[in-house]
């Protein structure tokens, strides 16, 4: 995994709000506030790691990049082209950027239509996109595909429930090559899975990496997987990114009081060390993301909360290099 830095895309102020109804007879809307103010660029070439517990908003900030999801405001530049402008009202036609741009899903059973044979699934993006002139180019492209994820030719002609769940993955993951992209979103691409074929699934992953020179974005909730593949790790609360550092670094020298939090988790190899460290455990459930706490919002369960993070929104600064984070307290130790 080569980093340069090149950046391929950058986010700005990017929100994603989904719109809810209220309960009663005379309810208002309501808004699940699923990602708010999230700043970060992608550079050519890497794996950044997405984590946080489940609802934190990194699936959505993940589809909301990609435009899965149409963001309610903020800008997304891929290339040094602006594909979304808020303020400038810009949203430009997305099927040039669907070929560049692809997602590898959670779940691939249900990700994959069951009347489709792997060949028809795998072929669907190479009509829509005219990439080949010809059926002898199509099923030549499409047995290469296969054969690039570890799957046979004669895989084409079934259908998907006659697959294991890592080989579903495998035809998600072919799927999302099949228009030769540049940055994929892995969405929890191993979490369905026994984890006998988990570490499968993720070296195929970084072979293709170094092979096409894809970019990723891997989201998960779990760090310790996240570490193993990632270049750089931004961590997520309650649709706030609150600390983005190389993966190294983040890993060993976290400095957010809820990446601490994540990391005291993670099992250490050496049983010993294990038994004496210290696990953090954070107090209360996570707030509801159509009513966030104000101020900080990770307040209401940090143990060094203070009055100033009850009020307001600490900014997302750098306090070493490329290492980002939103904290109050560090704000004050300069
Ligand atoms: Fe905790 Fe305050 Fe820092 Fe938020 S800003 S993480 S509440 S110390």
């Amino acid at each position: 995994m080569t980093q340069t830095k090149d950046k391929l895309i950058e986010i700005t102020d990017l929100k994603k709000y989904f719109a809810v109804k209220g309960s009663g007879l005379l309810a208002r809307r309501q808004y699940v506030q699923a990602v708010e103010s999230v700043s970060f660029a992608i550079y050519r070439g890497e794996t950044l790691g997405l984590v946080g517990e489940s609802g934190c908003g990194k699936s959505t900030l993940g589809r909301a990049i990609i435009r899965l999801h149409e963001p309610t405001s903020g800008r997304i530049v891929y290339d040094g082209t602006t594909i979304y402008d808020s303020d400038a009202r810009i949203a430009v036609p997305m099927l040039p950027y669907r070929r560049k741009m692809q997602i590898i899903f959670q779940d691939p059973s249900a990700s994959l239509d069951p009347r489709m044979t792997v060949g028809e699934i795998v072929g669907e993006a190479l009509d829509i996109h005219k990439i080949c002139s010809g059926k002898a180019q199509r099923r030549e492209r499409i047995n290469q595909l296969l054969d690039q994820v570890g799957l046979n030719t004669e895989h084409a002609n079934r259908f998907p429930h006659e697959f294991s769940g890592g080989q579903q993955q495998r035809v998600g993951i072919a799927r999302a090559l099949a228009v030769n992209p540049e940055f994929i979103v892995c969405d929890e691409p191993i979490s369905a899975l026994d984890v006998s074929i988990q570490s499968q699934v993720v070296n195929m992953l970084e072979d293709l990496q170094q092979e096409m020179g894809l970019t990723y974005l891997f989201i998960a909730h779990d760090i310790s997987v996240v570490r193993h593949i990632s270049n750089r790790i931004g961590v997520m609360y309650l649709g706030n990114l609150v600390e983005l550092s190389e993966s190294y670094e983040l890993c060993n020298h976290p400095i957010h009081p809820y990446t601490q939090t994540l990391l005291s988790a993670v099992p250490l190899p050496d049983p010993e060390k294990n038994k004496t460290r210290q696990r953090i455990l954070l107090e209360g459930d996570i707030p509801s993301p159509i009513h966030p706490p104000e101020g900080c919002r990770f307040h209401t369960r940090c143990p060094y909360a203070t009055e100033k993070c009850r009020r307001e929104t600490p900014a997302f600064r750098e306090y070493g290099p490329g290492h980002f984070a939103a904290c109050h307290m560090l704000e004050a130790k300069g």
